[in-house]
């Protein structure tokens, strides 16, 4: 196993610059254990793909500029339609301009909490993410290949191939799709996940910046369920392949994640993009988001997945909206007075934990489903 695991990680260079950067005193020695240099890739590229400032940020100006590019292509094919106004209603085809940047959606309150809630994110997303990839991956990735090593002995060694590496690469992506869908549906089905995740609803509309939109305590929710997962499959491959097998990369970033980075802008933006229904039945068009987002009573709690359609299937809860339906966005009137205003998001979840936590919570419309009705409310803890 001690073959398997190498002392010195690259990325770990890039956690201690970060580190005297941002005045954090921490010793990075000892957070970051040693990795595989499986877990580094995987740490390496997800740092690459997330942080602001890498070419697959979502946010980064490359791919900003490609999505208003894609956008610009379509107001020109579709002779100006598939925008949406600040109502999630159709906009008459206008202006270029107001197509890709209209003034009711940059110029809205919903925007401009967007941008506050991206900084404060900014701020803590290296926190958690050297938590849960510098410390809880390499602990599951250790014991991972010290117990396939008990079970099965010494690694077989196989030679890892092109097509070895496109699988290794296919099964992260869908490892990550699968956590991704059952952490989002805890988020939505749960008292204590669903206050936390108001946040990201309460956006009444839609603009790239929405996509951070999170209570800045949900961070390591979202983070430790894919750390763990790819840590437990890094291992398993570690294993296989002798520490031998690296994802198909373009600049650091696995090429699936590249591929699913494209169009990713489009999950949160007021321009739908959507795939033919019968591919929307296998994978998530960004405008099925459009109707995640809406507070339609026919939309709640919908097209929860990331990457695949197959989870969403299997739970009940797709939904594949017609062409140009609409798709007004935000939560249920009395939820959305209470999680208006930056100060709101931050404050008014945390005062509806303490509420929950003290048993006299205040019943959501979403969570007045049969199954959900007091008493049989699951596990609140997400
Ligand atoms: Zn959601
Ligand atoms: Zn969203």
């Amino acid at each position: 196993m001690a073959d398997l695991l190498s002392p010195k990680s690259p990325f770990k260079e890039e956690v201690q610059q970060y580190l005297e950067e941002s005045g954090i005193k921490e010793t990075t020695d000892e957070i970051l254990g040693p990795f595989s240099d499986i877990t580094n890739q995987v740490a390496e590229a997800l740092w690459n793909a997330l942080l602001p400032g890498s070419p697959f940020s979502s946010l980064s100006w490359e791919l900003l500029t490609f999505t208003f590019i894609c956008a610009a292509g379509f107001w020109f094919f579709r002779k100006g339609r598939g925008s949406k106004d600040a109502s999630g209603k159709e906009r008459p085809a206008k202006s270029l301009l107001q197509y890709l940047f209209p003034k009711d959606i940059y110029t809205h309150q919903s925007a401009r909490v967007d941008i506050g809630l991206y900084l404060l994110d900014r701020g803590m997303f290296p926190i958690w993410f050297l938590l849960s990839m510098g410390a809880v991956a390499p602990f599951f990735e250790r014991n991972t290949i010290a117990g396939v090593e008990a079970m099965f002995g010494a690694s077989p060694a196989v030679e890892p191939t092109i097509m070895w590496r496109l699988f290794y690469g296919l099964v992260s992506i869908l490892i990550v799709d699968a956590i991704f869908y059952w952490t989002h549906y805890m988020m939505h089905k749960t008292q204590i996940g669903w206050a936390l995740h108001k946040v990201h609803h309460s956006a009444q509309v839609l603009t790239p910046w929405t996509r951070p939109r999170e209570h800045f305590i949900v961070g390591p929710l979202w983070a430790l369920g894919p750390a763990i997962g790819l840590a437990i499959s890094g291992g398993i491959f570690a294993w296989v392949f002798n520490g031998n097998i690296t994802q198909i990369t373009i600049v650091n970033v696995g090429i699936f994640s590249v591929l699913y980075a494209l169009n990713g802008n489009f999950r949160h933006y007021h321009v739908s993009f959507r795939y033919p229904r019968w591919l929307e039945l296998w994978l998530q068009s960004p405008g099925m988001h459009h109707t995640h987002h809406s507070y339609l009573e026919k939309h709640w709690d919908s097209n929860l997945g990331l990457v695949t359609s197959i989870w969403d299937r299997m739970m009940g809860t797709i939904y594949i909206a017609d062409k140009y339906e609409e798709t007004p966005w935000g939560l249920a009137e009395r939820d959305q007075a209470e999680y208006t205003t930056l100060k709101d998001n931050l404050v008014t979840p945390i005062r509806e934990i303490v509420r929950i936590l003290r048993g006299r919570p205040k019943v959501h419309p979403q969570l007045e489903s049969p199954e959900l009705a007091p008493g049989k409310t699951p596990d609140l803890t997400v």
